[in-house]
């Protein structure tokens, strides 16, 4: 049957109309000959009467689509020549299509043309195509390798940057070639990994070692499933971060972290660690020794900061020199090193390890064109021995130590003391006195009291000040000698704030007395520490305290020790500066016991040597010398002088005869209470009654 007969032969039931896809057949020249439903449906039932190309926007145009499979005709093949373009309904609407030409071998006039409808499908096709090629782009540029499975432990794409990572070309990796390459020892937990991932269709992140031709590489893996519609043990995709030189740097800030930048040497992070360790390991042996240099920061303010640095930089190496490759050295901070032993038989182990150390410190140090000597102190731990019961921690054996430290500081400096039971007790003690005196002073409790001690005029015999001396009664350990708490007060910085309750509670009395008749020039004497100079508004606190109680400047004495004064002597010519402009005069307190500072003391503005009363108590008719040389001395420099602590008649004499003028002691008053120097002056000048009468 003809082609053309059987298309239009029936036009009811026509089998060629079923096809859901447009046939037409075309003579030479694109004349219609005949169509199917689908194409009429697809083109406009006037298909007939347009020249059937028109219908059409082809890529390039129908022509060489028709030589093409004209051509393919007379090479004897029949394959029909295809493409994609639009077809345009008569009502102008276009749709995408495929259009396929297929010449008739046996009838070269006429040309066969099927039309598909491009849907749904085609576009889903389209889309796919274009994420394909955009997964493709960005498998290839984004810096981290991918692979992945569409099925299965087997890989079977593998992108640029994975390919680099591991060394070798893709090819090598799809399949299981890239378990392969993992460290023998991370193959198992990558693979118990991926059938986490599969059955349990749950992301894993986790860290591997891959074996690069060129050495090892660190890499961490993220695995996340391809599971299509939640199907699971399906595939998945990895991605591979290349992490070997971040790791290599945060070894090496870790490194830093624990390192002192100056010295080199381990820094108070690292001990942490090593001590943390140690406790765990030694069963109670590890010693510690606390070294801290003496005087330090006398080299940073003579010499400079660069010659400090080079003073820690050979003295770290000193202690190096001193440390076995088992012991950790640490720069615990400034001056302050800390050398943890591990393994400590005895104690006697330790000793000659501090002493090598005391030695090694004590070599002259040429400091940039300085010889200097240098000398250390250290505290030692070593829980081996004492209590095996105790419970020791990190922070209490440096605690431990800083207490050693400390001492060997207090008994003189270049030396090595052991912390005992005596001086962990004592130190606890100080700790709860601080808090209990801090309350007393914070809320000017009753507890703070002032006594006052008579200064008395040797040749006269009459009153002419009184020495304020500060108490302190604790609520359960009753009364704290002051030069317990002064110290405490000293070391926790309450000073200041102790120093103006003094101040005040001193001076309350005062104006008083004053209006007693021969009083008139009476003055009280108040103590001040090193610390209290150095508060840069004491002499405003002065100037104002005067003033509330309505008193003279000269009403006031400042009492300081010579080391009080020379701790910081620039810092305290200041302060003394300002405080004498107020009136008060400035008395040197248990002179001959600091340093020797005779050379400094023309220089400063001071009123009054006040005798130690050691030299007072070792006083006889045959050993007068030193007190007569203390007050020649002060003679020469026009400065009166007070003796401490006289308690016999046969000193004060000794003392008249010296020419001393002024005296304190128990042989006139002990320290008393405000009401009993009420009393006491009431008795050497005559009753109130008297007076008033
Ligand atoms: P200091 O200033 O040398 O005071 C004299 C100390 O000698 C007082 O001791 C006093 O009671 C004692 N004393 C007086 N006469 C005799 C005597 O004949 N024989 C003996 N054995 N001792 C005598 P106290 O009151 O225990 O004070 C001790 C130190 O505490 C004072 O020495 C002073 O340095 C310090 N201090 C007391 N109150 C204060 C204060 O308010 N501030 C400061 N910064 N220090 C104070
Ligand atoms: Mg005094
Ligand atoms: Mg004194």
């Amino acid at each position: 049957m003809d082609i053309v007969d059987g298309l239009q032969a029936a036009p009811q039931l026509n089998v060629i109309d079923l096809i859901p896809v447009g046939v037409i057949v075309t003579d030479v020249v694109g004349n219609v000959e005949a169509t199917n439903r689908a194409a009429r449906d697809l083109l406009g039932p006037d298909l007939d009467e347009r020249a059937f190309w028109e219908h059409f926007d082809l890529p390039g145009g129908h022509e060489p689509l028709v030589d093409r499979a004209r051509r393919a005709d007379s090479s004897g093949r029949v394959a029909p020549v295809e493409i994609t373009g639009t077809a345009h309904h008569s009502v102008g609407v276009g749709v995408p299509v495929s259009v396929a030409v297929r010449a008739v071998p046996a009838d070269p006039r006429r040309l066969v043309i099927t039309v598909r409808q491009l849907g749904e499908e085609y576009r889903q096709a389209i889309r796919l195509k274009a994420f394909e090629d955009r997964f493709e782009q960005l498998a290839t540029t984004v810096p981290t390798g991918i692979l992945s499975s569409e099925f299965g432990m087997r890989a079977d794409f593998a992108n640029e940057r994975c390919t680099e990572i591991f060394g070798v070309a893709a090819d090598e990796l799809v399949g299981f070639g890239w378990l392969d390459r993992m460290h023998p020892e991370d193959g198992l937990v990558v693979e118990e990994a991926i059938a986490a991932v599969l059955t349990e269709c749950t992301d894993r992140r986790l860290g591997a070692r891959v074996l690069h031709p060129r050495g090892e590489r660190r890499v961490e893996l993220h695995l996340s499933p391809v599971s299509p519609g939640g199907v699971r043990d399906v595939g998945f995709v990895v991605t591979v971060d290349d992490v070997t030189d971040r790791l290599d740097l945060d070894e090496v800030l870790v490194a830093q972290s624990l390192q002192d930048p100056l010295t080199g040497l381990a820094n108070r992070t690292a001990l942490w660690q090593h001590l943390e360790r140690a406790l765990a390991e030694d069963r109670g042996h590890p010693a510690v020794l606390f070294i801290d240099l003496d005087d330090f920061k006398d080299i940073n303010d003579s010499l400079g900061h660069s010659a400090g640095d080079e003073l820690l930089l050979v003295m770290a190496d000193r202690l190096r020199a001193c440390a076995r490759a088992s012991d950790t050295l640490v720069r615990f901070g400034g001056d302050e090193f800390v050398l943890l032993l591990r393994y400590v038989p005895d104690r006697s182990v330790v000793d000659r390890v501090a002493d090598r150390i005391l030695a090694a410190i004590r070599e002259p140090v040429d400091l940039s064109g300085h010889d200097t000597v240098v000398t250390a102190s250290i505290g030692i731990v070593w829980p081996g021995e004492g209590d095996p019961e105790r419970q020791l921690d990190v922070e209490g054996l440096i605690r431990d130590a800083d207490i050693a430290l400390f001492h060997a500081k207090r008994s003189g400096k270049n030396r090595a003391e052991r912390l005992d039971a005596e001086m962990r007790d004592g130190t606890q003690r100080r700790i709860g006195i601080a808090g209990a005196l801090r309350r007393a002073v914070d809320t000017d409790s009753d507890e703070l009291s002032v006594h006052f001690q008579p200064i008395v005029d040797l040749t006269q015999g009459h009153i002419v000040g009184l020495e304020a001396l500060a108490r302190w009664t604790h609520p359960e350990l009753g009364r704290v000698s002051p030069v317990d708490f002064i110290t405490v007060a000293e070391e926790s910085g309450l000073i200041t704030a102790l120093a103006r309750r003094v101040l005040d509670r001193a001076l309350a009395p005062l104006a008083a007395w004053r209006e007693l008749p021969g009083c008139e020039d009476l003055f009280v004497a108040v103590n001040m520490s090193a610390r209290d100079l150095t508060e840069p508004r004491l002499a405003t606190y002065v100037e104002d305290a005067l003033a509330r109680f309505g008193l003279p400047g000269e009403a006031l004495h400042l009492e300081l020790t010579e080391s009080a004064i020379m701790t910081d002597p620039a810092m305290s010519l200041g302060t003394l500066g300002a405080l004498k402009a107020l009136g008060p005069s400035i008395a040197i307190d248990d002179f001959g016991t600091g340093y020797s500072s005779l050379a400094h003391l023309h220089r400063l503005p001071v009123d009054t040597i006040k005798i130690d009363r050691e030299f007072v108590s070792s006083l006889t008719p045959d050993s007068t010398a030193m007190i007569a040389a203390i007050v020649a001395l002060a003679g020469a420099l026009g400065l009166p002088v007070v003796a401490e602590g006289v308690e016999t008649t046969e000193q004060a004499a000794i003392l008249t005869s010296l020419g001393v003028p002024l005296a304190q002691g128990y042989l006139f008053s002990r320290p008393v209470a405000a009401e009993e120097i009420d009393v006491l002056l009431t008795l050497l000048v005559g009753s109130p009654r008297e007076r008033s009468a």
